[in-house]
């Protein structure tokens, strides 16, 4: 199709047109037809109280009226500040806040001030060591991280090498040899300036969950070796996994932590980057010794994000949305013991609120997004797979109702591959 909108991740050749949401309404959106779909993906995984939840739209509003853009270039404001406070309320170890606008950007960000603690401290690392399949973003510096054949093949050539530790089915039979080669890895190579991984789980690799004291070790290791340890909690972390900081949860003690997706519910970009004191205090010193991070956003800690993330993560403390999603992480985990049932679907992984279903679409001709996307329309859900992956990934605030109409539609949409 012709079209003047260049989608992201898309063959635009697949695609006669697209289907053009009007309007969002709780968990729904509904498109120009008056069809509705309920929101399976949270948006990209973003959306957390629904489409129209009038705290928001209020905090947005009213955040509007009094400033909508002003920097942190040499000045600052309550919105940054206070979300700031919050975050380093939430995430345990973590003192300090570094705004950027998206996951990728926040990611580069913790590279680049992983890179420069070393060089600040007067011996230089250069490398980043990360884990296969995972993922980090987009941009180059987060490719490099998350590299994978499959995603930026294309790219190669321009991508930044980094170290890639090998994970179950991409190289090695189990977890304690991913272990083992971090062990051996930090051991014989001092020039690794952090260890990148997501935390909880490994998302756009196709829902991959670790096992339970695998974290843990992980950031035992990067402790005993001296290396930072850089968790990407842009999918994982407040509340998906059910825990606001996910990394805690798991007993590991990271130096920097990212976080994005469901920062501002959805309802504007933004991104934060939080570090120790440790990290921070690396980047003090005489303004002649360039010791600072040389980095920086026209838009980082945009006033607009900030306060609505700032309510949002207010909301999640008044209305107890943890608890929330741990009672209904048991209804959507007894839905999916269902799927797995079903003809077609080879293997089903979940933790929290999110979930990765292989289903065999080998027959079909057309893309497995393409095909899931479709069928799941007729059946009033909005889907979005990774390679043959179903992945559903409700809002967090959804009811038990909807998460069951969720499961229904997402069982009929196997059920008619
Ligand atoms: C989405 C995602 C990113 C990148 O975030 P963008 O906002 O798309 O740039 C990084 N890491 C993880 C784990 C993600 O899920």
């Amino acid at each position: 199709m012709r079209s003047y909108v260049w989608h992201p991740n898309t063959q635009m050749s697949e695609w006669d047109s697209f289907q053009k949401i009007v309007s969002g309404d709780g968990m729904w959106l509904q498109d120009s037809t008056g069809h509705r779909m309920l929101d399976a993906v949270s948006s990209m995984w973003c959306n957390v109280w629904g489409h129209s939840e009038s705290e928001l739209i209020n905090a947005l509003n009213s955040q509007a009226r009094t400033l909508p853009h002003s920097s942190l270039f040499n000045i600052t404001h309550t919105p940054a500040e206070s979300l700031a406070e919050c975050l380093v309320g939430i995430c345990p170890g973590m003192e300090h806040v570094f705004y950027t606008d998206d996951g990728s950007t926040a990611m580069e960000s913790a590279f680049k001030m992983a890179v420069q603690y070393w060089k600040n401290q007067g011996c230089p690392k250069h490398m980043l060591a990360s884990l296969s399949n995972g993922y980090h973003g987009d941009t180059v510096g987060a490719m490099s991280a998350g590299y994978s054949d499959a995603f930026f093949g294309a790219y190669y050539s321009m991508v930044p090498q980094s170290i890639r530790i090998p994970t179950p089915n991409h190289g090695v039979d189990d977890w304690n040899d991913t272990l083992n080669h971090i062990s051996e890895t930090l051991e014989s190579n001092q020039d690794i300036a952090a260890l990148v991984m997501e935390s909880g789980a490994q998302t756009a690799g196709g829902v991959v969950i670790y096992p339970d004291a695998f974290q843990d070790s992980v950031s035992q290791i990067c402790h005993k070796h001296d290396t930072l340890l850089v968790v990407d909690e842009v999918a994982t972390g407040l509340g998906r996994l059910s825990h606001m900081a996910e990394y805690a949860a798991l007993q590991s003690r990271p130096d920097i932590a990212v976080y994005s997706k469901m920062l501002t519910a959805g309802y504007m970009p933004l991104a934060a980057t939080l570090a120790t004191d440790k990290v921070y205090d690396a980047f003090l010193g005489d303004y002649s010794e360039s010791l600072h991070l040389f980095h920086g956003h026209t838009f980082s800690g945009n006033p607009l994000g900030a306060a609505v993330a700032h309510r949002n993560l207010e909301l999640y403390e008044e209305r107890q949305l943890l608890q929330h999603v741990r009672r209904i992480s048991d209804v959507f985990a007894d839905g999916l013991k269902m799927i797995s049932d079903a003809p077609r679907v080879l293997d089903v992984r979940y933790k929290g609120l999110l979930a990765g279903i292989d289903v065999d679409i080998t027959h079909n001709a057309q893309s497995a997004n393409y095909t899931i996307y479709q069928i799941g329309r007729k059946n009033d859900i909005y889907l979005r797979t990774l390679g043959d992956t179903i992945l559903v990934v409700p809002p967090l605030a959804i009811s038990g109702d909807e998460l069951s109409q969720i499961i229904t539609g997402v069982l009929n949409t196997i059920l008619a591959l």
